[in-house]
């Protein structure tokens, strides 16, 4: 039912899944001291649509994701700004999840700040030092990596060119460059909690090591995050866990990260659009899901005005087939949510549901589900032209419920249609049926007056805004 590339096991590997287990998913969330940027809407959006794929095959899913509200970017930022860390994490907090909810994403089960989670985190910490895996040095409080067997299982490379002695920073104390601080002493003023060690706060990856221990528990299904953070923030939460002998995820996936146009990495200074909320002031945020969902989550994704317009246009093409197809008058079952039935009772082609859920399976191929789509689409129009409207009205209901399953509400569809439209419609629908054509053609010229298109179909009757 589902197969993921695992990143540590380096290939694509089924995953345990089913409707009678909990899938226990940990994803890493933001440090909230700047606006979400386009790159972050990636990662919510890859994640939403593995998560919705699994939910639509009636897998419970417990997700869990971590808000990073104290860091060393956050104490920097409230400098700069004259504002307190506090008042800075709690700010772009808020902007997070109100730049999430205008990409439909679906909220996680449990968004933990790590300032929620400072007493469990200091008992990590104290475990490991009982555990003579972790030291004190002058600063804080360090985790000695060479006495962690495993260490670098998903990132070889990267600490085989630490090693090498390729940029290499040395603190006094640290007992070799590959050792992470689990607890940083305080400087005046910054914030700090109290500890064994002295006031200070914890590093972030001891952070989610904690949260997903104990949201999760031992063994849970998929760690996820950016490649960016497979050294040293996966690779470092992880040893945590197997320096205590824990077990930890049993799969890691990590999705790839956006360029600008022509391959440019997206910075600040790409010139490009910068922060995902200026994004959304510009794109419908189903056309930036469409654009997400027709890169695979493994390969770099360019994000570029044609990128945009390109996938903005393909969000068109297909709320112009459900304006077409999937806008019914008269009492026929509603045209938005997965499963139902079509206009005049016609049920969703089974096979492009069947094609698409494959696609999802496998290694979550999105450009591949995409690509069934939108060949439904063609297909479902090519049948509308033809007069066969059956085959195109279950090829619609198909299109409509594949995209509504990856999180892609279409529009034109009768959900759109307001309820004093949808009541004249069903009033002329009624009218018809008892023959009384007069009524019927008051009702439409009245629809017309209110700006809307009645259209007579074997599949039952269908409205749509006049300009459209
Ligand atoms: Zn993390």
């Amino acid at each position: 039912m589902l197969a993921l590339y695992d990143t540590a096991a380096r290939g694509v590997r089924s995953l345990d899944v089913g409707q009678d287990r909990l899938f226990r998913l940990y994803v890493c969330g933001p440090t909230v001291y700047e606006l979400p940027h386009v790159g972050h809407g990636r990662a919510l959006l890859v994640y939403d649509v593995l998560r919705r794929y699994l939910e639509g095959r009636g897998v419970p899913v417990r997700h869990v994701s971590n808000v990073t509200d104290v860091d060393d970017k956050i104490i920097a930022r409230a400098l700069s700004e004259g504002e307190t860390p506090e008042a800075i994490a709690a700010r772009y907090e808020e902007e997070w999840w109100a730049a999430s909810d205008r990409l439909g994403v679906l909220r996680p089960s449990s968004a933990p700040r790590a300032t929620e989670y400072i007493e469990e985190m200091v008992g990590l910490i104290a475990e490991l030092v009982a555990a003579r895996v972790a030291y004190e040095a002058p600063d804080g409080v360090y985790l000695e990596t060479g006495k962690v067997s495993d260490y670098g299982l998903l990132t070889p490379q990267a600490l085989a060119d630490l090693r090498a002695g390729a940029r290499v920073e040395t603190v006094a104390g640290k007992r070799s460059p590959l050792d992470f601080a689990l607890w940083k002493l305080a400087k005046p003023a910054e914030p700090a909690w109290p500890s064994p060690w002295g006031a200070g706060r914890p590093g972030w990856h001891t952070e989610c090591v904690v949260m997903a221990l104990d949201l999760l528990g031992e063994d849970f299904d998929l760690h996820a995050g950016g490649t960016d953070l497979r050294f040293p923030h996966h690779e470092n939460e992880r040893a945590q866990a197997s320096a205590l002998g824990r077990g930890f995820a049993r799969h890691w996936m990590h999705h790839e990260m956006v360029n600008a146009a022509g391959g440019e990495k997206m910075a600040r200074s790409a010139g490009n659009f910068t922060t995902l909320t200026e994004l959304l002031d510009e794109v419908d945020p189903r056309a930036y899901r469409l654009l997400v969902l027709r890169a695979q989550y493994r390969q770099p994704m360019e994000v570029s005005p044609a990128a945009l317009a390109d996938a903005t246009a393909g969000l068109a093409r297909l709320d112009a087939l459900a304006r077409r197809l999937l806008a019914p008058g008269g009492s026929a079952p509603g045209g938005s949510g997965s499963g139902g039935s079509a206009p005049g009772g016609i049920a969703a082609d089974p096979a492009v549901l069947e094609r698409f859920g494959a696609c999802l399976a496998d290694d979550l191929d999105t450009p591949g589900a995409a690509a069934v789509l939108f060949d439904a689409v063609r297909a479902a129009n090519a049948a509308a032209d033809a007069g066969d409207n059956e085959t195109a009205a279950g090829l619609a209901r198909a299109v409509e419920a594949a995209a509504a399953w990856v999180g892609l509400p279409l529009r034109g569809g009768r959900a759109e249609v307001p309820e004093a439209i949808q009541e004249l419609v069903a009033r002329r629908e009624r009218a018809r049926t008892a023959r009384d054509f007069a009524a019927a053609d008051r009702l439409r010229d009245e629809l017309a007056r209110a700006g809307w298109a009645v259209e007579d179909t074997p599949a039952g009757s269908l409205v749509r805004p006049s300009s459209a």
